[in-house]
């Protein structure tokens, strides 16, 4: 089973960024060719028939098999990303953070009007960087299937500030 390999694998590193957050570190899955290889396989066949028509990435750990997704799919891969990365014309979203807030960025031109849309990162927490992508994807006119993730931290209730969408993750804490 993929969920007790990752289990196994993930490591957690206390106190990081700071004091009281314990952190999933996804580095050793990622140096594991073999199951990072299942991993891969493991998103793919969940979502290959669900009718994604483009793959949403959160920056950074998001990239890595969010790009992998898309390729495996064949659909465009597109990058959100922390404000001022984005070399064109973006839009903004803000949210609110535990303490402060964060500003997310898309390409204005990266979806159609319509397009149907997988957001993919490596954790879901709070879930308040996952909606607040779902935000920027439907200001500028597309619409989202559903979330993937590696990993969801299922007892911070993320996944229902996710309205209700399809929801995947390969392992739950
Ligand atoms: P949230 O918006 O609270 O769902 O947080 C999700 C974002 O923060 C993701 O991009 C994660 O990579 C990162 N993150 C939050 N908590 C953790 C954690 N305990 N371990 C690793 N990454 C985390």
């Amino acid at each position: 089973m993929i969920a007790e390999k990752l289990t196994k694998t993930i490591r957690d590193v206390p106190d990081f960024p700071k004091p009281g957050i314990l952190f999933k570190d996804i580095t050793p899955v990622l140096a594991d060719p073999e199951l990072s290889l299942e991993v891969s396989k493991e998103f793919y066949e969940y979502w290959e028939d669900k009718g994604v028509e483009a793959v949403v990435g959160i920056e950074s750990r998001g990239f890595i098999y969010g790009l992998q997704l898309a390729q495996q799919l064949g659909v465009p891969f597109i990058p959100v990303r922390k404000a001022g990365k984005l070399p064109f014309k973006t839009i903004k979203h803000s949210y609110d953070l535990e303490y402060g807030s964060a500003e997310i960025e898309i390409h204005v031109d990266a979806i159609a009007e319509g397009q149907k849309v997988l957001i993919h990162d490596d954790l879901l927490a709070t879930g308040g960087t996952a909606k607040a992508a779902c935000e920027l994807i439907e200001k500028i006119g597309g619409e989202v299937l559903g979330y993937s993730f590696l990993v969801e931290l299922a007892f911070l209730d993320g996944a229902k500030k996710l309205d209700g969408k399809d929801v995947h993750s390969l392992v739950t804490f």
